[in-house]
């Protein structure tokens, strides 16, 4: 019996319990994933126990992402960079963990564009916590050109120079917007757009290219404004549906030694959030 769960506060809305239940089903695997509200306070106890619980595993979300960090006993290379963790591995009670956001998103991404990335220039909108992952993975796969764009200065750069990457080009949202004819893809990873602020756009689309692909990491509703104005310019679009299932499917291999079948996983999730 595979055991896993997701620990956060608040934790009462995650798509993860359904969505990891459906790739054991799929899998063929006898397991189970549950969800857990874990307050900050309550963060250390839970790990004490975590250990020697027999569990897998665990997705760590808000507000454990960067505060579990000092629990554990290992970090993978990428999540010791972004400085986060959202998937940990209880492996006899040795706590391992890592990143899979920026990946699952190049997964996710990788499968609607028709060109390597080298050859194709980027915006990257945001510059919190959901961006940093994605920056990383980015970054390592070369982009022709890479910008991002933030509403606050500071916290854009803030991220820059995390990244340490010379290449990164930082642009104010106003400026991404006049220059928006120069990018192929763009990734929308803000807030803007998320329920119940579903009229805001992260940046006007007047000057998209024509055959842009257009992602948008909000998946509540999953219809952005912002995507609906994309796909009415022609662009090809994605939302935040794929990241999420992705960025699962790579924590469950990690805790199985499979990868699941990710179309049932974003069947479940679509089923869920049309409710
Ligand atoms: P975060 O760390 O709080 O960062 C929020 C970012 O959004 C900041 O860059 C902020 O800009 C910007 N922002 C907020 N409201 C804005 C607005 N009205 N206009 C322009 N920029 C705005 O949040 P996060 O954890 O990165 O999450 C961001 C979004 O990604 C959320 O909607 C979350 O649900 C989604 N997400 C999706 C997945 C997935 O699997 N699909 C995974 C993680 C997160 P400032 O710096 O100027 O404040």
């Amino acid at each position: 019996m595979v055991k896993a769960l997701v620990i956060g506060d608040p934790i009462e809305h995650s798509l993860s319990p359904v969505m990891h239940n459906v790739a054991f089903n799929q899998a063929g695997i006898h397991g189970s994933y549950e969800k857990q509200r874990v307050t900050s306070e309550e963060l250390d106890g839970f790990i004490q126990g975590f250990r020697n619980s027999g569990y897998a595993g665990c997705n760590v979300t808000i507000p454990h992402k960067v505060s579990i960090l000092p629990y554990l006993d290992e970090i993978d290379e990428e999540a010791r960079e972004i400085g986060a963790v959202n998937t940990v591995v209880n492996k006899n009670g040795k706590l391992i963990g890592y990143n899979t956001d920026g990946r699952g998103f190049l997964l996710s991404l990788k499968e609607k564009i028709t060109k390597p990335l080298t050859d194709l220039s980027i915006l990257l909108i945001g510059a919190g916590g959901a961006s940093r992952s994605i920056a990383y993975a980015l970054k390592k796969e070369n982009p022709k050109q890479f910008s991002i764009a933030n509403r606050s200065e500071e916290r854009l750069r803030s991220l820059l120079r995390d990244l340490k990457e010379e290449r990164i080009e930082p642009l104010s949202l106003k400026r991404a917007e006049e220059d928006l004819s120069r990018f192929d893809v763009l990734i929308n990873t803000t807030n803007a757009g998320m329920y119940p602020e579903v009229q805001t756009v992260p940046l006007n689309l007047h000057h998209l290219k024509e055959d842009a692909v257009v992602c948008d990491i909000v998946y509540n509703p999953l219809m952005t404004r912002w995507l609906e104005t994309a796909k009415d310019k022609g662009a090809e679009i994605d939302n935040g549906v794929s990241m999420l299932v992705m960025q699962g499917a790579m924590a469950f291999e990690k805790w199985t030694g499979i990868f699941p079948d990710t179309d049932k996983m974003k069947q479940i999730v679509i089923e869920q959030l049309r409710r």
